[in-house]
C-alpha cells in the first residue's frame, strides 16, 4: 500500500520546510493542499466569482484547469496557462483562501484532487485536514504548531529578507484572524488527528523539528 505521511498544522509553524524535509529524504511526493485552496480563491477573483458563492466556487473547484511543475526546486503552479505562482504567495491569497475554505461543498470538490496524490512512490501531505478527513488512513500523522508569536516573527523574518516591510502586529493579527477562523470553522476544523504525533517547534530550531520528525518515521515505518 503507498504509504502517506501528513503534515497539519497552523499557517507558519514550518509545515512547507518539514514536508520537503521529509519528502527530500524519503523521495516521495510533495501535496501542497493549501496551494489549491489559494489557486481556487485566485481563480475565481480572475473570473469574477464573488468568494461568498459557495455554488460557483465548489464548480469552478471541480473544473480547475492547474499543473504543477517543478523547475530548479521551485514548483510552478500554471493555471489556464498563466504562470501565478508568485501571486498565490501573498498574504491576502492566504486570507482569500481561508474564507474559501469554510464551505463544505468547496471542500467536497477539491478532496479528490487532493487523494489523487497519492502514489506508490509514497506522499508527504501538507495542510489542516490532511490526518483527519483526506487521509485518514495515513500510515504516519503529524500536526505541528507554535506559538502565534513565535510564526510572527518567523513571518517578518522570511518578510524582511525577501526585502519586504513587515510590521509584527499586523502579521500577528492577520496570523490570529486565520487561525481562528480555520480552527472554529464547522467543516474539517483544524484539529489534531487522534492518532496524530504532536510537535510544538516554538523553542526549536526547524533542524530539530526535522530530526524528531524523521526519527518518528524511522520507528513507525
Ligand atoms: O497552508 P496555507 O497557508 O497555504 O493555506 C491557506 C489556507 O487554506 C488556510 O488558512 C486554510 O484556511 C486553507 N486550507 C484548508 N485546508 C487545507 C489546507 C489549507 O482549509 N488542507
Amino acid at each position: 500500500m503507498a504509504v502517506v505521511i501528513t503534515v497539519d498544522g497552523p499557517s507558519g509553524a514550518g509545515k512547507g520546510t518539514l514536508c520537503h524535509a521529509i519528502a527530500e529524504k524519503l523521495n516521495f511526493d510533495f501535496l501542497d493542499s493549501g496551494a489549491i485552496y489559494r489557486i481556487l480563491a485566485l481563480a475565481a477573483l480572475k473570473k469574477g466569482i464573488d468568494l461568498t458563492d459557495e455554488n460557483k466556487l465548489a464548480e469552478l473547484g471541480r473544473h480547475l484547469n492547474v499543473q504543477f511543475i517543478p523547475e530548479n526546486g521551485e514548483i510552478n503552479v500554471i493555471l489556464d496557462g498563466e504562470n501565478v505562482r508568485d501571486q498565490i504567495r501573498t498574504a491576502e491569497a492566504g486570507q482569500n483562501a481561508s474564507k474559501i475554505a469554510v464551505y463544505p461543498k468547496v471542500r467536497e470538490a477539491l478532496l479528490q484532487r487532493q487523494r489523487d496524490f497519492s502514489s506508490e512512490k509514497g506522499l508527504v501531505a501538507d495542510g489542516r485536514d490532511m490526518g483527519t478527513i483526506v487521509f485518514p488512513n495515513a500510515q504516519i500523522k503529524f500536526f505541528l504548531e507554535a506559538s502565534p508569536e513565535e510564526r510572527t516573527k518567523r513571518r517578518v523574518k522570511q518578510l524582511q529578507e525577501k526585502g519586504f516591510n513587515a510590521n509584527f502586529d499586523e502579521i500577528l493579527a492577520e496570523i490570529k484572524e486565520r487561525d481562528f477562523r480555520d480552527r472554529n470553522r464547522e467543516v474539517a476544523p483544524l484539529v489534531p488527528a487522534p492518532d496524530a504525533k504532536l510537535l510544538d517547534s516554538t523553542n526549536l530550531s526547524i533542524d530539530q523539528v526535522i530530526e524528531q520528525a524523521l526519527a518518528y518515521i524511522k520507528s513507525k515505518l
